[in-house]
């Protein structure tokens, strides 16, 4: 108790304030109001204009991918990224239970089907030990691909995500599905600027996508995007989030069934300002996390650091409590006295749409999901 109190006291401390502190605020310091004023006087607030351009540039730029494209939000990315990795109806596609749930409704909006496989203690995202295990228990490789030869589906992606922005044993995770011949697609939405083994998390998969949302590390108010190695991949990204319209002067000519799935230029001029301080958000949120972590160590708490190697863009840290009792004292007490914190999501299959479907022991993340709190992680105003 009195060390959850000593907490509470280091929080107000960083953020010299005794108002409420929220988990994950926006800070706005840059070119935001030139630019969406800009926006506003040009009249191009909608979804052609400049900014989208300019937004879909930066993002190859900090992803190192070779095409970046612009969609309403992260979901919406998710949903046509999978789509482009050939996830059709009645498929199946390998993912963590321990995330958000808009990376299993993604799989769903596609008519496929999620199965649920086990995150790693250390990454709290996609094992792939347990992608192993189930592909050697119940894979079968065909010429057109990879099938459970249990229920006869196609197994056509795995979509692992980097929780919080901590990255998924990118590499090993790749060598499997490499050999069973299964494209990945990188939920990215919170890891934005995490970096493993040098490169950015987004770019190891077939197609990666990133989020915009409020919540996250940088905003475009809502938005998303989808990112490729492959550029015509990327260019039939685009295609298939503009109503897949044909270009022309003047005739309507949609060539399938597309979306209109376009981030407004308005919202895109807000992310142009927030990813020019991307690095100075990630450089300052880093040095919380070490402030974080120093306090912790003397409380004898598990704070979640990053594993050699990777590069965290830390947008929502964490610690690891005891046991379920002690996380519910802990985020009890914060919450009261106005210190936001929150517990780490419901595992999918506990949800009423997700009961139904395929998950192996689940080990780590019911371990996890009993454990991990996050803590208020927003920038420190520096004076
Ligand atoms: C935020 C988030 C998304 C979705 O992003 P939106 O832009 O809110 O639609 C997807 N997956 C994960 C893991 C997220 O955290």
């Amino acid at each position: 108790m009195k060390q959850i109190n000593h907490f509470i006291e280091f929080v107000r401390d960083q953020y010299k304030t005794t108002d409420f502190i929220p988990l994950h605020e926006p800070r706005f310091q840059g070119n935001e109001k030139k630019y969406v004023m800009e926006t506003l006087d040009s009249t191009f607030v909608s979804s052609v204009g400049a900014y989208v351009d300019k937004f879909e540039e930066m993002i190859t730029d900090i992803s190192q991918t070779e095409r970046a494209v612009a969609v309403v939000n992260g979901t919406a990315a998710l949903q046509v990224a999978l789509r482009l990795a050939g996830v059709k109806q009645g498929d199946e596609v390998l993912t963590q239970a321990l995330t958000f749930v808009a990376t299993a409704n993604a799989i769903a909006y596609n008519n496929a089907r999620p199965v649920f496989l086990d995150v790693d203690l250390d990454t709290m995202g996609l094992s792939p030990k347990a992608v192993e295990a189930f592909l050697e228990e119940q894979g079968e490789l065909r010429e057109d691909g990879c099938y459970n030869k249990k229920t006869g589906n196609k197994i056509s992606a795995c979509l692992p995500m980097h929780t919080f922005g901590f990255p998924v044993h990118l590499n090993e995770l790749l060598d499997v599905c490499n050999k069973w011949n299964i494209p990945v697609v990188e939920d990215a939405a919170e890891s934005i600027g995490s970096i493993y083994h040098g490169k950015p998390t987004g770019s190891f998969g077939q197609l990666g996508i990133y989020s915009f949302n409020g919540n996250k590390i940088v905003t475009a108010g809502g938005g998303g995007a989808i990112v490729s190695n492959d550029k015509q991949i990327g260019d039939f990204a685009k295609h298939l989030t503009t109503t897949a319209k044909k270009p022309h002067k003047y005739e309507y000519v949609h060539d399938e069934l597309g979306h209109n799935y376009r981030m407004p230029n308005l919202n895109a001029a807000l992310i142009c300002a927030q990813l020019e301080q991307l690095d100075s958000f990630i450089e300052n949120k880093r040095k919380l996390a070490g402030k974080y972590e120093s306090f912790f160590k003397e409380w004898g708490i598990n704070y979640r650091k990053e594993n050699p190697d990777t590069t965290v863009n830390y947008w929502l840290m964490c610690v690891e409590l005891e046991d379920r009792k002690e996380r519910d004292i802990f985020l009890k007490k914060t919450n009261e006295k106005g210190v936001m914190t929150r517990p780490i999501w419901k595992l999918m299959y506990k949800l009423p749409m997700y009961v139904n479907y395929f998950r192996d022991e689940q080990k780590n993340a019911e371990y996890l999901e009993d454990r991990i709190v996050n803590i208020p992680s927003s920038m420190v105003i520096d004076e």
